[in-house]
Parts: structure tokens; C-alpha cells; sequence
């Protein structure tokens, strides 16, 4: 023979375990005509393989590439050991015991195409079985209690398997093979309708019933993977409206979810990029452009440009989506800000108010996930909420520490643990606004230490001490590092991009508390995972009220007039301002010339908001950055029309600052002289990118960085993201920006992790 033998060991580490990784590497090997075993132990997967070297060269090239879907590797390690006289033929072993703490688990991912084949076919045994699954599909996260991840510990604990399921369960080759959900008519969860009052609906097909309602206007509550969703038809807007009505949910934009992607396509328009995110196995909910002509109810998502849009995963939702209308709305089943329901009683109670009917199942819903929402533009896609589907694969970081437990911020709120060199973000949490908020953290505290088999030794907090999560922090009795919210939203963006040198860290950002106790929010830094130096900063104003600005525009309008005009401030008072009373502007007024109770600010998030205000768009914040986005959705109107208000950021000493008055002025001169809004909000929108790169190439002369980290909320504007991106490469700068984490504070706990790691 032309080549030698040789033999391999290798390890793999990650969510390698109940993914069908054995019968893979069985396949692959046996395919290449390896002999030699592969096997679970308690850091993942062990193999060894033995043939001509150029099969197990190629054996080992073609092992992390073709990994079934839900495997995800962290590490493969190849060692080479001495070769076997007489290798026997290769072989699937039995599982060795013992701790199995560093096995990690796979997020709930969407049915796979062979469950769907099945589900479809009259002649399956789990024809038209609304929880049929496999190894390569089908729920996990959110149905497990504790690790070794198998049955016992999930949910799936009282079903018992009958033999037909369990034969599947134990044979190497088949496709269900060690899926731990695994369940069929006969032995699995059911599905039933049932009134508010819990009374069963009796029919023979709940779920068809269930469409069949839908069709005709009813609100339906439907568990799903992660909780309850309240689902209406998204072309009945009297439908929708009552909907929002029972919600009290007055105009944030509802998500809907399509039947299939023609269905997408006739609402919104679609790329190759949104149609790969879209049917990918994690399913997020993808904002897109709205399709001219669309028949969607306006009340989807009034006055906004773009619908939030997801695809069947469950195949409940398959089923109900072949016979409901195309199209339903498909929101979070809560009332208002509260967490999302997830058990059936509480479901019962909590929503009883808000739905018709209830289509109910049995099988425990452990932790609750939010559907995750990603905003494309340009072919790059940006979280603006991580959750269900991705949580909880671990980001991995340049360097391993001790275990460190970050609880994220007030809003948006994620915790986040470290365990070696890996961080786990959380599933959504949510705003911590009410008790049931505050529980949904704690749950996610101890549900996550539990299936990654971690202590923290060390807790990262924000500076703010008024914080829900700090004050957690602070009784829960480990050592606590505050960690400065906008060095947090920097650190998060240079772990994700394993950046271990100093960058330029640009926040642009509503509010955090900083190190001399202003409130924070248009920030420049020198910053590298463990450190930061303020080098930069919006021109300080005052915050009117404190937190009651950021659900007022208008107050901030007022703060910026003062701050460009002083007391001529009225003379410039634009019309749309009129609207407020007037003696409610004189006391605002008041507050921003006595200061009390109104810090000084330097956020870029309530700078959007006063412009927003300004130019008429939005005086009340009904709900989060509903001014900001206005002013987004005004400039995407003018495209290509508008220039650049000029801004220049200035020295004062060793500070770069950027004087908001300058651009506000011109916004003024603008309206004064009837420009229309969409280009006024253009031309904001371009000079604010182009101040804020000056400002980086003045930081970059005089630091020596020529690497830009872009964080904080208001990146979430994908025009502004865009235009600064733009601006900053073509100045030669490398721009790193959030791909993992969302840049708004779901993604702060990551960074407050690093930076106490790094402590
Ligand atoms: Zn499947
Ligand atoms: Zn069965
Ligand atoms: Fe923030």
C-alpha cells in the first residue's frame, strides 16, 4: 500500500452530545474506511480513528465541516497515538458515567425537513403529531432542568416512551437516536383547546379548530417552545386592535408570522441574507421592509416602515399555519412589559383577559425564551434581540478566568455566566419594572448555573447602585466589580471580535450612570477589555426630570433649545412645540435652569429624541426609542436627497467634545426655512455620523488607534450603523461592530463579564 497507517484521537468539545454527533462520526468514518470507536464522556465527544493517512487526513478535514445541525464546536483536539495491530471495524460505544458538568446544551431550533415529511404524510405514525422531533430538531433549552442533559431532567420526564419510540431512542442509525424528546401520538405530549376558564373545547382536531378561529376574528393564546404567544389574523385589523386593546399595547409594532416565504414576500421585501436568516434552523423574527401595496392590517405596525416577520419552527405552528389564515400576528403573551406566560395556569390567569380561546399542551415549558428579533441592512445582520434559538451557545472569549456572573442592566436585561473561556448570554430577560420581571431574573440566575454546573465566584455590576440587577448584586454576597455601563457596551463588542488590544470604543447610547455621576450616553473612550479612559463626549445638558425625559421627547426638545439659544430659547420655538402646553413647557424649562432633579447628560439616545420632537415626529415615547425610530424612518424617506449638517467636534484640553447646539441650530434654520422633514432628518443623521467620525480621527492622532468599537442602543439604527460604518472605513479605520450580542443593553452583560473577568 502507498501510505502508512496512522491512528487518532480525538476530542470535541461544545453542544457535541444528543445532536446525533456518534452516528455522524460513525458514518463519516465508516465512509472513509476507518476502523476505530467513538464515544460520550463527560467533556463531549471521544474518538479514535485508524486507517491510511490520507483517509484519516481527509476523515479529519471533512469532520467540523459537515456537522449536523445542531452540533456546535468549541474545541476539536487531534492527537496522534500509536497505531493498533488489529483494529476491529468502527463502532458507536456506550456512554462512559460520571460528571458530565462541561457538556453543553443545544438551543430550541426549529423542525427540520425530515419531521416536516413526516408530520405531512398520512401514512407516518406521527402524521399530523404536533410534537414530533428528531436529534436535528426540536426543543432543548427550554426543556431542561439540570445536566447530563437526558431525559429525566427534562420535562419529557413523565412521558414514558412506548417501544416504537424507544427502539428509534436506541438505535445508533436511526434519526432519533438519543433525542431526548422524542415522543409520538401514542406515548408524547398532547395538544387540546380549552375556554379562559380552562374548560376543555371538545373536537376532534384542536389545532385545525384553532385556525379555523383565527380565521373568524378570534384572539387565540398558543404555547409555544418558549412561553405563549397571542396570536390574531394580521389582515383583520379589527382583530389586531382588540388585540392591542386587551394588551394595552397602544402602537409597538406586533410581529407576524408567515405560512411560507411567498407569504413573506407579498408583505415584505426580502434579500438572499433575510431569506437565509428567515428559514434558518434558529428562526428569529426578521425586520423587514414593508412591501408596497401589502394588505397587512395598519395595525400590525402603525406608522412604521417596517414589519417584523418569522417562519413556522414548531410543528404546531406548521400545522395551524396550513389551515389559518397565511398571516397572524404572533406577539409575546403578556400584558404590556410583563414577562411572557409559560405555564398553563398562569396562562390561564394572566391572559385569560386578553384571549378567546387557549391552545394548550402538556409538555412544561422549564424557562421562558422570547422569540429573537435581528434588523438586517446590507448584508449584515444585527441582534436586536437574542433568545430563543441561539441561547444558550456560548460566545467564545480570547481568555479564560474564574466564573463570573454579570446581571446586565435595568432594561433589556440579560445575565450573562462565564465558565472557563466561554461566555453564556442569557434568553431575554426583559425590563425590570415589576415583581414578576425581578423573578424572571432570578429564575434565569439559577436555571443557567444549573445546566452549565457553575458557581460564580465573582459578580459584575453596573455602577448605577439604583439598579434592580446592582442592588441583587450587592445582597447576593460575592465580591461585586461595577463595571461603567458604556465601557461594558465597548468590552462586549471587543470580546465578541476577541479584540484583546486598546481600540477606540464610539458608545452612542440612551443612558448610563458614569464614573463622575452625570448620566452618560454619547461617549468616546480608549478602552481594551479590562480599562477605559474617557476621551470624548456629547456637550452635557441637562436631562429634565431624569428618567421621565427619555418618555418625553418634548422635555428634551426643550433641554436642546435652551442649551442653542439660552433665554431666547422661545423666540425659536418650533410650531410642532406649540402642541405642548405651554405651562408645562415653562416648567420644563424651569427644571433645566434650576437643575433639579434633572441631571447633566451627554446621551446620543435623547439627542435623537429631541430632534425627533423638534421636527414634530414624536413627543411622547409610548414605547422604547419610538422617537428615534421615527426620526430613522423620516430619513430613509429622503434617501439620496439630503447632505450633511455640518458638525465639528473641538478641543477642550485633553477632551474631545461634540456641541449638540450646532446641530441643533441647523435643524431650527431648516425648519424656519420649511424644509421638509425627511431631509432635515437626513441631514441630522449624516452629520451626527460625520461629527462622531471626526472626533475618532482626532482620537486616532493623538492615541496612535486606528480600530473603531461601535456599541450602544442607538446602533440599532441601521441608517446611522450604516453611514457611520461608512464614514469611519473610508477614513481607513477597521470598524468592529456587534454580530453576537445586540449593541443595546442586551448585550451588556457580556461586557460586564469580560471586564470582571479581566479584574
Ligand atoms: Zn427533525
Ligand atoms: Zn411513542
Ligand atoms: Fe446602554
Amino acid at each position: 500500500m502507498s501510505c502508512p497507517d496512522k491512528r487518532v484521537r480525538v476530542a470535541l468539545q461544545g453542544v457535541v452530545q444528543g445532536v446525533g454527533l456518534r452516528p455522524y462520526v460513525f458514518d463519516l468514518a465508516t465512509r472513509h474506511g476507518l476502523s476505530g470507536f467513538v464515544v460520550n464522556n463527560s467533556d463531549g465527544v471521544l474518538l479514535e480513528v485508524q486507517g491510511n493517512e490520507a483517509a484519516v487526513d481527509s476523515f479529519l478535514a471533512s469532520l467540523p465541516r459537515l456537522l449536523p445541525p445542531l452540533a456546535f464546536l468549541v474545541d476539536m483536539r487531534v492527537d496522534p497515538i500509536p497505531v493498533e495491530a488489529r483494529p476491529g471495524p468502527m463502532e458507536i460505544r456506550t456512554s462512559q458515567t460520571g460528571a458530565w458538568r462541561n457538556v453543553l446544551i443545544a438551543p430550541d431550533v426549529a423542525t427540520c425537513d425530515d419531521c416536516l415529511r413526516e408530520l405531512r404524510d398520512p401514512a407516518d405514525r406521527r402524521y399530523r403529531y404536533p410534537f414530533i422531533n428528531c436529534t436535528n430538531c426540536g426543543p432543548r433549552y427550554t426543556i431542561i432542568d439540570d445536566v447530563p442533559y437526558d431525559r429525566p431532567r427534562t420535562s419529557m420526564a413523565r412521558f414514558e416512551m412506548c417501544d416504537a419510540c424507544r427502539a428509534e431512542y436506541e438505535n445508533p442509525r436511526d434519526r432519533r437516536f438519543h433525542a431526548q424528546p422524542n415522543a409520538c401520538p401514542r406515548c408524547g405530549p398532547k395538544a387540546w383547546l380549552c375556554l379562559p376558564d380552562g374548560a376543555t373545547i371538545a373536537c376532534a382536531d384542536p389545532i385545525a379548530e384553532a385556525a379555523h378561529r383565527l380565521a373568524r376574528g378570534a384572539i387565540v393564546a398558543i404555547k409555544g417552545i418558549g412561553g405563549f404567544h397571542l396570536a390574531a389574523d394580521a389582515r383583520n385589523d379589527q382583530a389586531v386592535r382588540s388585540l392591542r386593546a386587551r394588551k394595552h399595547r397602544e402602537e409597538k409594532p406586533l410581529a407576524v408570522m408567515c405560512r411560507d416565504m411567498d407569504e413573506v414576500r407579498r408583505l415584505a421585501r426580502v434579500d438572499d441574507h433575510a431569506r437565509a436568516l428567515l428559514s434558518s434552523r434558529h428562526r428569529p423574527i426578521v425586520l423587514l421592509p414593508k412591501q408596497p401595496g401589502h394588505d397587512l392590517a395598519e395595525s400590525v405596525s402603525p406608522a412604521n416602515t417596517h414589519v417584523g416577520v418569522m417562519l413556522p419552527y414548531t410543528p404546531l405552528h406548521a400545522l395551524l399555519l396550513d389551515d389559518a389564515p397565511a398571516c397572524l400576528v404572533m406577539t409575546s403573551g403578556n400584558v404590556s412589559e410583563e414577562p411572557i406566560a409559560k405555564d398553563n395556569q398562569e396562562a390561564l390567569e394572566r391572559l385569560g383577559p386578553i384571549a378567546d380561546i387557549f391552545l394548550m399542551h402538556d409538555r412544561d415549558i422549564l424557562v421562558r425564551n422570547d422569540d429573537s428579533v435581528v434588523a438586517v441592512d446590507g448584508g449584515k445582520a444585527t441582534f436586536v434581540r437574542r433568545s430563543r434559538g441561539y441561547v444558550p451557545l456560548p460566545i467564545v472569549l480570547s481568555r479564560s478566568g474564574p466564573c463570573v456572573l454579570a446581571v446586565g442592566a435595568d432594561l433589556k436585561n440579560t445575565i450573562c455566566l462565564t465558565r472557563g473561556s466561554m461566555a453564556f448570554v442569557s434568553q431575554h430577560v426583559g425590563d425590570q419594572a415589576n415583581l414578576a420581571a425581578y423573578e424572571s431574573f432570578r429564575d434565569a440566575i439559577t436555571h443557567l448555573e444549573r445546566i452549565l454546573g457553575v458557581e460564580p465566584t465573582r459578580v459584575a455590576a453596573d455602577l448605577n447602585p439604583d439598579s434592580m440587577p446592582s442592588r441583587w448584586a450587592e445582597e447576593c454576597g460575592l465580591p461585586v466589580v461595577h463595571v461603567q455601563h458604556h465601557h461594558a457596551h465597548v468590552a462586549a463588542c471587543l470580546a465578541e471580535h476577541r479584540y484583546e488590544a486598546d481600540a477606540l470604543g464610539l458608545a452612542l447610547d440612551g443612558v448610563g450612570l458614569g464614573e463622575d455621576g452625570s448620566v452618560w450616553g454619547g461617549e468616546l473612550l480608549v478602552a481594551n477589555q479590562k480599562r477605559y479612559r474617557r476621551i470624548g463626549h456629547l456637550d452635557q445638558v441637562r436631562l429634565p426630570g431624569g428618567d421621565q425625559a427619555a418618555r418625553q421627547p418634548w422635555r428634551m426638545a426643550i433641554s436642546h433649545l435652551i442649551h442653542t439659544y439660552g433665554d431666547a430659547w422661545e423666540s425659536h420655538l418650533p410650531a410642532p412645540l406649540r402642541q405642548v402646553d405651554a405651562s408645562k413647557r415653562r416648567a420644563v424649562a424651569e427644571l433645566v435652569r434650576t437643575g433639579a432633579g434633572s441631571p447633566w447628560t451627554s446621551s446620543a439616545g435623547r439627542l435623537f429624541d429631541a430632534v425627533s420632537s423638534l421636527c414634530g415626529l414624536v413627543h411622547e415615547n409610548r414605547f422604547e426609542a419610538r422617537a428615534a425610530v421615527a426620526l430613522e424612518m423620516a430619513a430613509w424617506r429622503a434617501r439620496d436627497r439630503a447632505d450633511a449638517y455640518v458638525w465639528a467636534p473641538r478641543s477642550r484640553g485633553d477632551v474631545i467634545v461634540l456641541d449638540p447646539s450646532e446641530i441643533v441650530a441647523q435643524v431650527i434654520q431648516d425648519r424656519t426655512a420649511g424644509v421638509d422633514t425627511a431631509s432635515i432628518a437626513m441631514r441630522f443623521h449624516r452629520g451626527f455620523a460625520a461629527g462622531w467620525a471626526g472626533a475618532c480621527a482626532i482620537a486616532r492622532r493623538r492615541s496612535g488607534l486606528s480600530t473603531v468599537a461601535l456599541s450602544g442602543g442607538c446602533l440599532q439604527n441601521r441608517l446611522l450603523a450604516r453611514l457611520l460604518t461608512e464614514a469611519l472605513t473610508a477614513d481607513g479605520f477597521d470598524v468592529l461592530v456587534h454580530e453576537k450580542v445586540p449593541p443595546n443593553d442586551g448585550g451588556l452583560s457580556l461586557g460586564q463579564a469580560v471586564v470582571a473577568l479581566h479584574a
